[in-house]
């Protein structure tokens, strides 16, 4: 802390991983001996890097850009990039560093990194957001590449903005390669990428009720966010015979009572990604919804003081406080599944296991999405473009074997079903191990 003053969300992440891998440390002192925690929380390197752009209008404006490359004990950095105002070093740091643990989980070889801007493309036209993107790429470049370090989306980066920035990487590098994850099916892309985020998630609460004699058939599901990872959540939720009841985006959320309709769903779907609108717009069409506007006043978001027995935030970092988990304790909320990135704070997650609630916690419920970015390096490096079906396939064994190893890496640890602590420890010791192998470096 004294190192890093203010990385408040960096230091939230770090602390939750102390916390839990306590006992690994314990049981192989060689750990503390090589230094691995006090390596660990250093990024190997972090760029900064001035980012100017041309408006419509000509104006000149300048946004700050960076890219953190945590830790490549095991493979390449991988991680996404975002483009929100409020990305700043320590967000970054935070992102980056449960990435190390989550690429270990997935049993792919990557490491961990992190990257972005304080862009909001919010609002920006086509060409605004493409000017953007390519002065980006302009000095990214020179710290990426496919066997060193491989971004892919994050909030505000999706295939649109993977492209151009694709785009530029080829024109700068003379070369094809796969640098970037996430890019359209036609040039590179890896079928079930844009879904593998969310229906990851699902098929992880599933193997966490499954593990308990349950399904989610018949159940209601509170979702947060409406953005790639919600949109592929509610879809995979229908699919299992949950209903997904509320959304949201950050001007407010909707509960829809009768619950989101694989028709409702392409309505939000064209909303989100081609009008690029607001959730509230979705009450014109379904006037039988509510929409709630955000209050940030409150203290708590009503959107999780709704009844259900499943929660997926898809969101944001830090968007379920303590009163937050004490409603949907109270609201019958069994089982909590984090798409987004730490969205559910400290106190948060201790209520969770406090009172016997499921609780995936992302670097473990999330990791669908990386995965399949993983398999999208390999489809790029074999030259090759796998069905559908065979993304699918490898999907949901990548989802079941983190699920396992999380929920007995716990019980060995004498904490069972914390998948916080199963997801910590499991992901801690693959590159602890292979920093030990690797020498001071
Ligand atoms: P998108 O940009 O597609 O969607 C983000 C959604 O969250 C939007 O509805 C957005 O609303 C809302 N949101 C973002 N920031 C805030 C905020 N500060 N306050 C309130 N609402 C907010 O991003 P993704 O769906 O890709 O990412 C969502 C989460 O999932 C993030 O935590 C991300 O790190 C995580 N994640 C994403 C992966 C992926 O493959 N895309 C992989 C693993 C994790 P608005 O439009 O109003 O900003």
């Amino acid at each position: 802390k004294r190192r890093d003053p203010g990385e408040v969300e960096f230091h939230q992440a770090v602390t939750e991983v102390m916390e839990s891998i306590e006992p690994a440390l314990e049981r192989n002192p060689e750990y503390r001996r090589a230094g691995i925690v006090e390596r660990m929380v250093e990024p190997e390197r972090a760029v900064i890097f001035r980012v100017p752009w041309v408006d419509d209008h000509g104006d000149v404006h300048v946004n700050r850009g960076f890219r953190v490359q945590m830790n490549s004990a095991i493979g390449p950095y991988k991680g996404g990039i975002r483009f929100h105002p409020s990305v700043n070093l320590g967000i970054l740091k935070f992102l980056a560093f449960e990435q190390v643990f989550k690429n270990s989980l997935t049993t792919l070889p990557m490491g961990g990194g992190k990257g972005g801007a304080d862009f909001d493309p919010k609002g920006k036209s086509d060409n605004e957001v493409q000017r953007f993107c390519q002065s980006f790429m302009l000095e990214l470049f020179r710290h990426i590449g496919p066997n060193t370090d491989v971004p892919a989306g994050d909030i505000g980066v999706g295939a649109r903005e993977v492209g151009f920035m694709f785009g530029m990487y080829k024109k700068l590098k003379n070369e094809f390669t796969g640098v970037l994850t996430g890019k359209g099916a036609s040039w590179g892309g890896s079928l079930v990428r844009p879904e593998a985020t969310g229906y990851g998630a699902v098929y992880f609460a599933g193997e966490m009720l499954a593990a308990q004699g349950k399904t989610l058939e018949g159940t209601r599901s509170l979702v947060s966010g409406s953005g790639n990872v919600a949109q592929y959540t509610m879809e995979k939720l229908l699919q299992l015979g949950s209903s997904p009841i509320t959304f949201s985006d950050s001007s407010g959320y909707i509960y829809d009572e009768a619950g989101v309709t694989p028709e409702k769903l392409a309505f939000i779907k064209h909303l989100k990604n081609v009008r690029r609108g607001r959730v509230r717009e979705y009450v014109d069409a379904y006037p039988e919804a509510v929409f709630t506007p955000a209050d940030y006043g409150l203290g708590y978001n009503p959107l999780w003081a709704h009844k259900a027995e499943c929660a997926f935030p898809c969101a944001t970092q830090n968007e379920i406080g303590r009163l937050d988990a004490e409603n949907m304790v109270a609201g019958g909320v069994r089982v909590v599944t984090e798409g987004a990135n730490m969205p559910t704070s400290h106190e948060g997650v201790h209520i969770f296991l406090d009172n016997g609630v499921l609780f995936g916690p992302g670097k473990a419920a999330n990791a669908g999405g990386v995965s399949v970015s993983g398999l999208e390096m390999t489809q790029n490096s074999m030259r090759l473009s796998w069905t559908r079906q065979e993304v699918d396939d490898r999907l949901k064994l990548i989802m079941k074997t983190i699920h396992k190893v999380c929920m007995d890496t716990a019980a060995v640890y004498g904490k069972p079903l914390n998948y916080v602590v199963g997801a910590n420890i499991a992901g801690f010791v693959k590159v602890a191990d292979a920093m030990l192998d690797q020498g001071v470096v």
